[in-house]
């Protein structure tokens, strides 16, 4: 099993270019809205890792999120891990995230040239599936392990990031919209992502960051 974390130089990412990426959404309920306003103030644009079936509850959102230039990336439609899916139906599962954010975008031939399997997980079925699908793989550069609602996690996502930026001098980024399971519930149970209250501040602290390094923010899709 192999998973999605790469070098920046393995990307062909120069010193100082930053990707930042938003996984698990859109979530709406003014969490996302808010999340765009941010990047717009700061003209910065990124990569939304999007869910379909969180795509199909709100195509408004994940229309603006497109038609403010930022990257849609397939991130599955239910969200479940890689190793609990066959081949086909991986398949099946990513055609459909494709599906959801076509109908969104009015675009009925929509394919996302990009993917980034659930929990980073990389199978051999995965990388079968992509050579089928015609996309790549969304790398990340690090991880903050912003996942776990640990008490204090805005100051310690913060620090990893920028302690991060200081040694690899640039890299693709990834935060979560909230924290979204990567199992089906028990039967008759809802699924319950957990929110992250971190995010907002902790992007706002990081654009700063990239700007007081020297760095900038690139285009989401400048990856091989
Ligand atoms: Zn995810």
């Amino acid at each position: 099993m192999g998973s999605i974390l790469r070098r920046p130089e393995d990307l062909g990412l120069e010193s100082g270019s930053v990707i930042l990426t938003f996984d698990d959404g859109p979530v709406g309920e003014g969490k996302t809205e808010a999340l765009l306003d941010l990047l717009s103030l700061h003209a910065v644009r990124a990569g939304f890792c999007v869910i379909g079936r969180q795509v199909e509850r709100h195509p408004d959102l994940c229309r603006r999120i497109h038609e403010a230039g930022h990257l849609l990336v397939n991130h599955s439609f239910v969200h479940l891990s890689p190793m609990a899916l066959s081949e086909a139906e991986l398949m099946a599962d990513i055609e459909r995230c494709d599906a959801a954010i076509g109908a969104a975008l009015n675009d009925p031939g929509y394919r996302s040239r990009w993917y980034r399997p659930p929990g980073g997980i990389l199978t051999q079925a995965v990388e079968r599936v992509l050579v089928r699908t015609g996309k790549s793989v969304y790398p990340i550069t690090s991880f903050a392990w912003d996942i776990f609602p640990f008490p204090g996690n805005q100051w310690r996502i913060a620090t990893s990031l920028r302690d991060d930026l200081k040694r690899q001098r640039a890299g693709v980024y990834i935060l979560h919209e909230w924290i979204y399971p990567m199992m089906a519930p028990p039967a008759g149970q809802p699924l319950k992502p957990g929110p992250c209250p971190w995010l907002l501040p902790v992007v706002e602290g990081f654009i700063a960051e990239v700007q007081r390094q020297g760095g900038a923010f690139v285009e989401p899709d400048r990856l091989p």
